[in-house]
This record gives structure tokens, C-alpha cells and sequence, in this order.
């Protein structure tokens, strides 16, 4: 028979899935055990500490009111929380290295190509330069780019769960139920930044460990190379001692069945000893086709989480960092127009900010508004923008000198007016949006309102030539970013 903390449980699990989407509830609350109610205090079990904070900072108000429909007013909620205490996943243990043969064995560093040899003792050559004999550290070069790290990953709403997910396993490679951690997006989103950032934080806080990262067309390549030269041996042995081990871009596995296997071989070694694997790929496991389902149904042990579309905040926050990074100023309104007309990938977006750049200082030219719509232009040709109504209104608004939320407010000063009709008529000549959408958006005024400030844009523009000036200059504004 059900207990009563699981029947309890189960009601409010099924008042929070009602609530939340059904991949934040798959993440966050399938995994979570119910484990008894006492006094009114329902006790959960979760995975691990970090679960407990991400519970706790993004669900406490929809737990509170759960627990509190469920157990009543004076209902409470604990949390119990697993420790790991795999021996192998011990942060603090020093590199031991797997096969005692180390130093005897040929061991083929696969990422190298022109083997060294350090060996002086033996006959046998030690084609690994890594390994040095004697020392049982064994130095593997990461391949990290110490510029993708996470204080230059800039955080918004499109990556939080990523990015929280990989400050985690930074911190604690191998001990998080982030394992393996799978991010996926779109390209150009910031999946290897990202990746090089969790290795990047592992060195940081446990220089011991052994990091590597590579990209899948790599692995694949070094893969093939030992198979023609007969030390595939060598090349699994490498790849198992490894601690963190990042492969980016796992899609290209796709349709490549022995390379997926000696995945599989080695993805399984390593995570069974409690190590950490990180994966990325442009599509989420459900759309991988090609790669087998073994590997799949592995990926699905861990974490997957995607980066999307950063908001425009976010978009200019990264343009931001980047020019904070190469010590450059460039007016706010550049940086919003970039941020504004390079919507869906950061790194075309970061392609238009150095051609701009470039463009001024070859041509000795001041980074103006009219300089950076060329270069946009020559950027975007290819995909039509769309101009949305909140981009209208930023162009009234720094036309006008007037802050946006005066834009949305109800006032009725007169240059505020005219401004907020202004936007109105200009949204309904330039995109396809309805008047009530339009008064919606335009701080929640109704249809009759937009119809109102069309009109008498129109009566005022035909009456009126310096208002008639300002309407043309703002749709030219407008225009030439189309
Ligand atoms: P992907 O691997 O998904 O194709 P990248 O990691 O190569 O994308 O990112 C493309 C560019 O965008 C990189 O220069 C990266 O630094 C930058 N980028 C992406 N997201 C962010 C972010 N949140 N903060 C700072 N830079 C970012
Ligand atoms: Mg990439």
C-alpha cells in the first residue's frame, strides 16, 4: 500500500507539473524522492546540494504554496540531501594514474601529432612527451582557451540553467548528478565558451585533476589515426585518465559507428570511476539521429540543458564585455543597434562589432550610427529584419530625448503625447501588428487610442511642416535598417 508522504507526495507533484514546463519538471522534480511525513513535515530527498539551491531559489514560492494546499497552513518541507560518497570521486585525492604500466607501456598521446621522445633509459621509445618518466603526475595539455571562462560568459535568462549547471561541475567535477552534463544550442550561442569555461574552473580549483578538451571531429580523426596505426590500445588508455573530459560538437559522431563505440567504451570507464564528462552538440538527444541509442540513453544520465536566444539585455551585456575586454568605448546607440538588427547568433553579432571597428580605425573614421548600419547591412543581407515594435519605440525615444516608461506612462504632457502617438503611427506603418497589440505594447492603452494617435499624426503631419520633418527623419531612421 502507498504511504501517506508518497500519496502527498504525488498530489504535489502533480499541482506543480500543472505549473512549471515539463523539461524543468523532468530536471528539477522527477528526480526527487519523497521519504516520510512526520508532525506535518514532509521530508524530500534530492540528489545533491546544488539541486537543493536551484530548488530553493527558482521554486520556493510554487513549493510554499504546494506544501501549504497539501499539509495546510502549518505544513512544512525538508530536504534531505544525498551525499556522494563514491571513493573514486574524492576531490581532493591526487592524480593516481589507472594502469601501473604507465611508464613501461607506449602510450600514444593522441593529440599529438609528432611524437617526442623524452625517453633516454629504455630502448623502447615513450612517443607520449606528456608523460614524464618518473613522476607519477602525468601532464596532459588541455587544449583550453583561457579566454572562454566564465567571467566572461555573460549570464542572462537564455543561459541560467547552463551556466549554473557548469559553475557546478566546475566546482565539483564528477560529484553532481551533472553527469554527464550535455549542453546544446543552436550554433554560434556560446556552447564552447562554455565548455572551455567548466574546464577552465576545474584547473582553477583542483590544478591536480586532468582536463581535456576536444572536439568530436578531433576525437574522430585521432580515433582513425590509431586504427591505421595499430595503437587503438594506446589511444583509450589516454582517454582513460582523463577527469574531465569535454567533447564539443558530439553531433559529428553522427552515422560514425566505431568512433560511437570507442565512446561508449571510454565514456563508460570514466563515468563509472566517478569522472566528469561534458558534451556538447546542436541538437537535443531526442534529434540525434544517427547516434546510437546505447550512447543516447547514456547522455540521458546526466544533465542536458540548452542556451537560447540571449534577450537584448543580454546581447548587450556581451557586447559590452567584449569591448571592457580589448579596452575600446563606442557609443551606447552603436551598441544597441548591433544588440537590435543581430538577434539569433552572438558570434555573427561579435563578427559585426570587430568590422566595425575595424572599419573606423582603418578609415580613420569616428564609430557613428550611419557607419555601423553600413557594416550591419553587409552583415545581415541575407536575412530580412523584421522591425518590432519595441525597437520603434527605443528610435522615438532617443529621437525625442524621452525614456521609454514615459513612452508607457499615461501622461499627458504634451511632448509625451506626441512621442507615444508617434510610436504608435510608426508601428502601424512598419509592421503588421493590430492597433490593439500595438496599444497593448504601448503601455495598455486600447485600440481606439492607436486609431486616435494615427489620425491625428496624419492631420498634424499634413498641417504642420516642422511635425512633418521629425515623421519623415524618424521613418528614415527606421528605414534604413530594414
Ligand atoms: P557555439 O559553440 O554554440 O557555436 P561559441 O561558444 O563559439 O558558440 O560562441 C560564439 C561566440 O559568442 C564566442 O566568441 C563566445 O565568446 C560568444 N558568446 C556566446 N555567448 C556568450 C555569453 N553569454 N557571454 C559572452 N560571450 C558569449
Ligand atoms: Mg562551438
Amino acid at each position: 500500500m502507498e504511504n501517506s508522504y508518497e500519496k502527498i507526495w504525488r498530489n504535489c507533484l502533480s499541482i506543480i507539473k500543472d505549473n512549471i514546463s515539463t523539461s524543468s519538471f523532468a530536471t528539477w522534480f522527477a528526480p526527487i524522492q519523497p521519504v516520510s511525513l512526520e508532525n506535518n513535515v514532509l521530508t524530500i530527498q534530492v540528489p545533491s546540494q546544488f539541486f537543493y539551491e536551484w530548488l530553493e531559489e527558482h521554486y520556493i514560492d510554487l513549493l510554499r504554496k504546494t506544501i501549504k494546499r497539501e499539509l495546510g497552513k502549518s505544513g512544512r518541507l525538508e530536504y534531505s540531501i544525498i551525499m556522494d560518497n563514491s571513493p573514486s570521486g574524492a576531490t581532493t585525492k591526487p592524480f593516481t594514474v589507472p594502469a601501473p604500466t604507465l611508464n613501461k607501456k607506449v602510450l600514444h598521446n593522441p593529440l599529438v601529432s609528432m611524437p617526442i621522445n623524452l625517453n633516454q633509459d629504455e630502448s623502447k621509445t615513450i612517443p607520449n612527451p606528456f608523460i614524464i618518466p618518473g613522476l607519477k603526475k602525468v601532464n596532459i595539455h588541455s587544449n583550453l582557451n583561457e579566454n572562454y571562462n566564465f567571467s566572461n560568459f555573460v549570464q542572462g535568462d537564455s543561459n541560467r540553467l547552463a551556466r549554473s549547471a557548469g559553475i557546478a561541475v566546475g566546482q565539483n567535477p564528477g560529484k553532481t548528478s551533472f553527469n554527464p552534463l550535455l549542453i546544446y544550442s543552436p550554433n554560434g550561442l556560446g556552447k564552447t565558451h562554455l565548455a572551455h569555461a567548466i574546464g577552465i574552473e576545474v584547473k582553477n580549483n583542483f590544478p591536480e585533476k586532468t582536463v581535456l578538451y576536444v572536439s568530436a571531429e578531433q576525437f574522430t580523426n585521432q580515433f582513425i589515426d590509431s586504427v591505421r596505426n595499430n595503437n587503438q590500445n594506446d589511444f583509450i588508455h589516454f582517454y582513460q585518465m582523463i577527469d574531465v573530459l569535454i567533447v564539443d560538437d558530439i553531433y559529428c559522431f553522427a552515422g560514425k559507428e566505431k568512433t560511437q563505440d570507442v565512446f561508449f567504451h571510454i565514456f563508460n570507464y570514466l563515468h563509472q570511476k566517478g569522472k566528469q564528462i561534458v558534451i556538447t552538440s546542436d541538437l537535443p538527444p531526442v534529434e540525434m539521429k544517427g547516434i546510437e541509442p546505447r550512447l543516447l540513453s547514456r547522455f540521458k544520465w546526466g544533465l542536458s540543458a540548452d542556451l537560447q536566444v540571449p534577450d537584448f539585455e543580454t546581447r548587450v551585456a556581451i557586447l559590452q564585455k567584449k569591448l571592457y575586454n580589448e579596452g575600446v568605448v563606442m557609443p551606447q546607440q552603436v551598441i544597441d543597434l548591433i544588440a537590435y538588427s543581430i538577434v539569433t547568433n552572438v558570434r555573427e553579432m561579435e563578427g559585426a562589432l570587430i568590422s566595425i571597428l575595424a572599419q573606423a580605425s582603418m578609415n580613420k573614421k569616428e564609430i557613428t550610427v550611419e557607419l555601423a548600419m553600413m557594416v550591419i547591412d553587409k552583415f545581415v543581407k541575407h536575412t530580412p529584419r523584421e522591425i518590432s515594435i519595441e525597437f520603434i519605440q527605443k528610435m522615438v525615444s532617443e529621437y525625442f530625448h524621452i525614456p521609454i516608461e514615459k513612452i508607457y506612462s499615461d501622461s499627458r504632457k504634451r511632448e509625451i503625447v506626441q512621442a507615444r502617438q508617434l510610436a504608435m503611427y510608426l508601428s502601424k506603418t512598419f509592421t503588421k501588428s493590430s492597433l490593439s497589440i500595438i496599444g497593448i505594447k504601448c503601455g495598455n492603452k486600447d485600440h481606439a487610442t492607436v486609431l486616435h494617435a494615427c489620425k491625428t499624426v496624419k492631420n498634424l503631419s499634413d498641417t504642420d511642416k516642422k511635425y512633418k520633418k521629425c515623421v519623415d527623419e524618424l521613418e528614415n531612421i527606421i528605414r534604413v535598417r530594414t
